[in-house]
């Protein structure tokens, strides 16, 4: 190895080192990384312009990986770890990784959570929505609207030069200001969290969905993470059903999920999975 060499390499030790492992993106591949966000996109708002009461969450499956396929891209559920489908349905008291299936019917009144992932070119998105089932209680509703509000007070911490933790924190603090705004509480779910992704769906670091501000990596320009709190209308802890994937409050109070993939640009966060820019 001439010198140039064994310098690149140090170069590049010490850049890992300092980023703690997490994977750092050019403009470029941020861009590939949106194309690979706007498919996912597409299939989750095909999914619900589609989600409705007599539908098959194995049907909402089907539509979402067709889009995907039609875009020439893979669905990236499926077949991960043994996943059987292309996106996770979770209907009610599932939090996320249900199973989609054809003798599944939706009803009104159902709150449902559909989570989506796909790879192109060989980079990933990953998404999530809850959406309402007909006309659905206004508790529901409410436990959507806070789940949401709190993905999106975790984005806008998503700033370059901010530790990983004050996202932690901005979500949290979304949730306790929509309990004291509603005067009731929410679980926050502690058992999953938001994840770094790039040419993987899960890379470091993890991202809780609580907990103190200031801690954990600094976020650089390049790298990006998907933030996805999960809320429920009771416990914040859960179970796994006996199918090995669907995560269930233990409670049986209904739970929502919102996610996005957002990159951290010198412009603040791009949030690569939805179409408003
Ligand atoms: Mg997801
Ligand atoms: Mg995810």
């Amino acid at each position: 190895m001439n010198d140039s060499g064994f310098l690149g390499t140090l170069r590049a030790r010490v850049a890992g080192l300092s980023n703690r492992g997490i994977e750092l993106k050019s403009v470029g591949e941020i861009e590939a990384m949106r194309a690979a966000g706007l498919v996912v996109a597409g299939a989750l708002r095909l999914v619900a312009q589609h989600a409705k009461p007599g539908v098959s969450t194995g049907e909402l499956d089907e539509l979402a990986e067709q889009h995907i396929r039609d875009a020439g891209a893979v669905p990236s559920f499926k077949g991960y770890h043994g996943f059987p489908a292309s996106i996770c349905a979770s209907v009610n008291e599932q939090v996320v990784h249900g199973i989609p299936n054809r003798s599944q019917l939706l009803v009104e009144g159902d709150l449902l959570s559909v989570d989506c992932g796909a790879i192109l070119d060989n980079w990933h998105g990953d998404s999530a929505v809850t959406l309402a089932i007909g006309a659905i209680s206004e508790a529901d509703q409410r436990l959507s609207d806070a789940t949401r509000k709190a993905l999106w007070a975790g984005i806008e911490a998503a700033v370059p030069g901010a530790k990983l933790t004050d996202l932690s924190f901005a979500i949290e603090t979304a949730v306790r200001e929509a309990e004291e705004a509603e005067g009731r509480e929410y679980g926050i779910v502690e058992d999953y969290g938001g994840h770094g992704i790039g040419r993987q769906m899960h890379m470091e670091p993890y991202l809780a969905n609580y907990g103190k501000p200031g801690k954990g990596p600094k976020l650089k320009v390049g790298m990006a993470i998907a933030i996805e709190p999960m809320l429920s209308l009771g416990s914040p802890t859960t179970e796994v059903l006996d199918d090995d994937w669907t995560v269930v409050t233990d409670d049986g109070s209904r739970a929502a999920h919102w996610e996005h993939t957002v990159a951290i640009t010198d412009n603040g966060p791009w949030v690569l999975t939805a179409f408003e820019d």
